[in-house]
């Protein structure tokens, strides 16, 4: 099988859609940490690129089987969450033991708790913002499973549900710490039923920007901040407090977001004359990701006000409008956040600031 970090659906070789294996921390990080001095450091790094690679075949496994990605609920009660928290107990098999349902109080855990939240807001922002139950816009149930593994470096969506590590604690902290980390897997998610764009170069960055678009937007409608107020950065709560960095990437000023010895600088491009062409992390997915992600950031600071309002609006409408296909490059992309623009605001502002975002980015327009 291909080692892809994060396999799209593929709705025309199945007949159906295939699960996706997406994971936060990108391929080059750990492959960077696999190979640090410390050897306590490289064997954690090389025990979770081993444990991504055995639950990615699971997957595999799973689609050729041909068993269901997801598992409706028959009462699923439209516009509610139908949130359910399991417990690993630092082992691998998932989902593990169920330790919160919908409804039910907060525990001792905070972990738990945080991940129960978590999943809550990502369903919020949907359903208030966008009108949309759930991932799937038909009330998916929401699942995740904490403690996964010994100091696993990692959090991702399978395909089915959630699953978070509690980080090393020399690195990486717990992955539920990051309520943008959470929006970003499940956004995973959200592409999976709706562009189901292509991991693999330009698509692929563009399914990355995407989770860090509504993962950002969820962390602001959380905090109730405006485009000006909030940090911009994704996952500003993972990073130890003895990394030299700010967070995982910035959409404000990508390339920025950390330079450590041990992790290394990042490598994030803001505009196309510093595009990376490059065969790994599925031809940089999570690295040419940095230029839709500015041209986001530049298009919600100019426009002001919630970023979740008009900016997330018109990336939304191109994300589930049905006219974004699955290989489509930044160019479609583009111009399609212009029609968009277009479609609900008419020539105003709005036009006006996705144009000039993108054009500040060097992406062409058709
Ligand atoms: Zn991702």
């Amino acid at each position: 099988m291909s080692v892809t970090e994060c396999n799209g659906s593929d709705m025309t070789r199945n007949g159906g859609f295939e699960p996706v294996f997406c994971t936060i921390i990108p391929p080059h990080v750990l492959d960077r940490l696999a190979q640090s001095d410390d050897p306590a450091r490289s064997g954690r790094a090389r025990r979770t690129i081993q444990r991504d690679a055995y639950e990615r075949t699971q997957r595999h496994l799973t689609t050729v089987a041909g068993a269901p990605a997801v598992a409706l609920l028959a009462d699923a009660e439209p516009g509610k969450p139908h949130r359910t928290v399991y417990d690993a107990r630092n082992g691998t098999d998932l989902p593990g033991t169920k330790v919160r349902g919908e409804g039910d109080d907060p525990g001792q855990d905070a972990t738990v708790n945080r991940a129960y939240a978590g999943l809550g807001a990502t369903f919020e922002l949907l359903l208030k913002a966008y009108a949309r139950d759930s991932i799937d816009g038909h009330g998916l149930p929401l699942d995740a499973t904490v403690h996964y593994d010994e100091e696993y470096n990692n959090a991702f969506w399978n395909g089915e549900q959630m699953v978070f590590g509690d980080g090393d604690g020399e690195i990486f902290l717990d992955f539920t710490n990051a309520i943008d980390v959470i929006g970003h897997e499940l956004a995973h998610g959200v592409t999976q039923y709706t562009a189901n764009l292509t991991y693999y170069g330009q698509p692929g960055a563009l399914n990355e920007s995407v989770s860090d678009v509504i993962g950002a937007l969820i962390k602001q409608y959380t905090l109730g901040q405006t485009a000006d107020e909030a940090d911009w950065l994704i996952g500003a709560e993972l990073l130890a407090p003895d990394v030299t960095g700010k967070a995982l990437r910035s959409m404000k000023a990508p390339g920025t977001a950390y330079d450590d010895d041990v992790l290394g600088k990042d490598p994030q491009p803001a505009t196309m004359d510093d595009y990376v062409r490059t065969g790994r992390d599925n031809g940089g997915v999570h690295i040419n990701s940095g230029i839709p992600n500015h041209a986001f950031y530049l298009a919600a600071t100019t426009l002001g006000g919630h970023a979740w309002e008009r900016a997330g609006q018109v990336w939304y409408d191109v994300l589930t409008g049905g006219d974004l296909q699955q290989d489509a490059h930044f160019t479609d992309f583009a111009t399609l956040t212009l029609k968009a623009a277009r479609a609900r605001y008419g020539d105003g502002d709005e036009l006006q600031a996705v144009t000039k975002a993108w054009e500040r980015v060097g992406v062409r327009t058709l």
